[in-house]
């Protein structure tokens, strides 16, 4: 069943709603690049951020299911590399938001397990987003890589289950009812950064 979930950064400044979060309209993924790791430092958050396998876990979802009610002004962005993926946190205390790729007209985005206020929550948050689908660059023994669903296969499995969403929200126009990008332009809301910025 669809369900609404709370974004709450964790001081509390940036709070929000993730929108009728159901299994069928999401993608649980992990990846271990060196972007998503070299954020989790960048952040001070490799404790609470990375798996025992060096990936992070985030839940891709339409952004239009993204909504910021306060704190807007709280919101950073980071691009550590040319090109590299816009990373949004809040900058009052340093919580992972959501990642994006770097143009505003991609119609998903990928939510951190650790911008979602889980107190209230009587189950896992895999229950509302789906199993982990894929651990995406990883750098596993072959017998583990299977277990884990670190594999080509994982990969591939996995997109056939996100294609069709992610080319139902670019249908429906949802990457322009995103509170990261402006509508009419596409361009971040937030100049990105090479550095995390202090408030
Ligand atoms: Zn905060
Ligand atoms: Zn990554």
């Amino acid at each position: 069943m669809p369900t609404d979930l709370t974004i709450r950064c964790r001081c509390g400044q940036v709070t929000g709603i993730l929108e009728q979060v159901s299994p069928k309209d999401s993608n649980h993924v992990t990846c271990a690049c060196k972007g998503c790791q070299d954020y989790t430092r960048a952040l001070g958050r490799e404790q609470e951020m990375l798996d025992e396998y060096g990936g992070t876990t985030v839940f891709q979802i339409s952004p239009a299911r993204f909504k910021i009610t306060t704190g807007k002004e709280q919101m950073g962005c980071l691009q550590q590399t040319k090109n590299g993926a816009y990373r949004w946190y809040a900058k009052c205390c340093k919580t992972p938001l959501a990642n994006t790729l770097p143009m505003g007209s991609m119609p998903f985005l990928a939510v951190h397990p650790l911008a979602i206020d889980t107190t209230d929550l009587d189950q896992p948050l895999e229950a509302y987003f789906g199993p982990l689908r894929v651990r995406t660059n990883h750098t596993l023994p072959r017998k583990q890589a299977k277990e884990v669903r670190a594999t080509w296969g994982a990969l591939l499995s996995m997109l056939f289950h996100f294609a069709p969403m992610f080319f139902r929200w670019k249908f429906r126009g949802e990457h322009r009812r995103s509170p990261l990008f402006h509508p009419k332009t596409l361009r971040p809301v937030v100049q990105p950064r090479r550095t995390v910025q202090d408030e």
